[in-house]
């Protein structure tokens, strides 16, 4: 195969699909949708565009096997979030090229994963490969603000989509260190649960000049006090105790049992609070509360009657959300009335005993030979949790190797990907699909 002609290809692709602006709001993926149609049309692949509302355009092409095992869903999607165009290097919707690097919103989230997908099943096309299951390429809209007009509405409305066994779709990567080793291939195959509260603390108005007790501001600050100092106990699932046990052998050798055992090692005091220092790794281990919005009064010299706060608080799955509320209400005390107000199902971690992870275990092993391959908890919300509702086993993965910098740029400023990531992601995408799908 000519690699150096694919990638200048994969190049062309991903330039011209950055051009299409899909920021969502208002996403307009219809375009990003059109543009996957022309080149699967042009290339015999069976497609379909699906357009539940105005604009917001989901693209499904499928390559056929023999239906001796089930499908697998490569999953991406179009929309991207929006930018600050005055922090940018290059503008973000031109698809620079500078020093091997391609920039623009979405080269990372989640545009390139789209085009490593597409390109990995043109190569299978042209070559002729003959395959057990079907692979459905599915490109979708709005992710980026909740998945209404893409996966949730597909599950309820593609049958297709619900015979798929996996499903691959972003959240996890190939990690480097800063010297360009790789560190580790982090799969994410669980997340959390979102779960949203509404605080409000009702009190008297008045005028400033004569403050009295009922007043709501302070009332919730007090609160809000107690409650954001809870420090929630450990619930470790078995998929981050493995995470840890297979990152152990990386680590200096005083900490290395702390990692064999993340329980254990969790009743050592300085490494629990060395350990829960890092964010992420304290969100695999407990339940958190942020505090995202505070709303109290509007002028300087008038006590309010009522003010609120939102808490984002994010659950380890199985968690049990009715104990956890009664004690948020109970270190909150009498003043604060609280109201879920956003709540999704719990779903249970997508099990790792699976052919397809075993492929990408192979895939990785024959890589980089003894770097861990790990199951990552994400303390995010991907479209994941959709196709983990159906069933579907579904995997956060997509075969690039980034450094903690590069991930910086999701979401961020300067948002690049290294070319020789669509060389080796789609690469790397044949080769386990080969392995588990020929
Ligand atoms: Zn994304």
């Amino acid at each position: 195969m000519d690699w150096d002609r694919l990638l200048k290809e994969a190049t062309r692709y991903l330039q011209e699909y950055i051009r299409i602006e899909t920021v969502n709001p208002p996403g307009n993926e219809i375009e990003g949708a059109r543009f996957f149609k022309k080149i699967f049309d042009s290339e015999a692949i069976p497609c379909q565009i699906f357009e539940p509302s105005p604009g917001r355009g989901s693209l499904l092409a499928t390559l056929k096997g023999d239906g001796s095992k089930r499908p697998i869903l490569l999953l991406s999607h179009i929309d991207v979030v929006p930018v600050e165009k005055e922090g940018w290097e290059f503008p973000p919707f031109e698809g620079v090229i500078k020093d091997g690097y391609l920039y623009g919103r979405g080269a990372l989230d989640n545009k390139s994963m789209g085009i490593v997908e597409m390109m990995a099943l043109l190569i299978l096309k042209r070559e002729n490969i003959s395959l057990k299951r079907d692979l459905i390429f599915f490109a979708t809209a709005d992710e980026e603000t909740g998945g209404t007009w893409g996966v949730q509405w597909a599950m309820d409305n593609v049958p297709s989509l619900m015979e798929a066994e996996y499903a691959l779709n972003e959240g996890g990567e190939i990690i480097l260190n800063e010297d360009g080793s790789p560190n580790q291939y982090g799969i994410s195959n669980a997340q959390k649960d979102i779960f949203q509260l509404k605080l409000k603390a009702k009190g008297r108005a008045g005028h400033a000049s004569m403050p009295h007790p009922e007043n709501p501001n302070v009332k919730l600050v007090h609160s809000l006090e107690a409650l954001t100092r809870w420090e929630t106990p450990y619930h470790i699932l078995p998929t981050v105790k493995e995470y840890f046990y297979k990152l152990a052998p990386k680590q200096p050798p005083y900490e290395r049992p702390f990692f064999e055992d993340i329980g254990k090692g969790l009743n050592d005091p300085s490494f629990s609070v060395w350990l829960t220092s890092n964010p992420i790794f304290n969100a695999m281990l407990r339940n958190t509360i942020s505090l995202t919005v505070l709303q109290g009064g509007s002028k300087a010299n008038v006590i309010p009657s009522e003010s609120s706060a939102t808490l984002d608080c994010r659950l380890i799955p199985g968690a049990n959300k009715e104990e956890f509320l009664k004690e948020v209400k109970r270190r909150l005390g009498d003043d604060v009335e609280v109201e879920v107000i956003v709540e999704n199902d719990s779903l249970s971690p997508s099990p790792l005993d699976t052919e397809f992870f075993k492929a990408i275990e192979e895939w990785a092993g024959g890589h980089d030979p003894g770097c861990p391959v790990v199951p990552l908890l994400l303390p995010g919300a991907t479209d994941s949790r959709f196709l983990r509702k159906q069933g579907i086993v579904t995997y956060d993965f997509i075969p690039f190797r980034l450094t903690e910098k590069e991930l910086m740029s999701v979401h961020g400023n300067n948002e690049r990907i290294e070319l020789e990531n669509l060389r080796f992601g789609t690469k790397a995408l044949l080769e386990i699909l080969k392995n588990i799908a020929a």
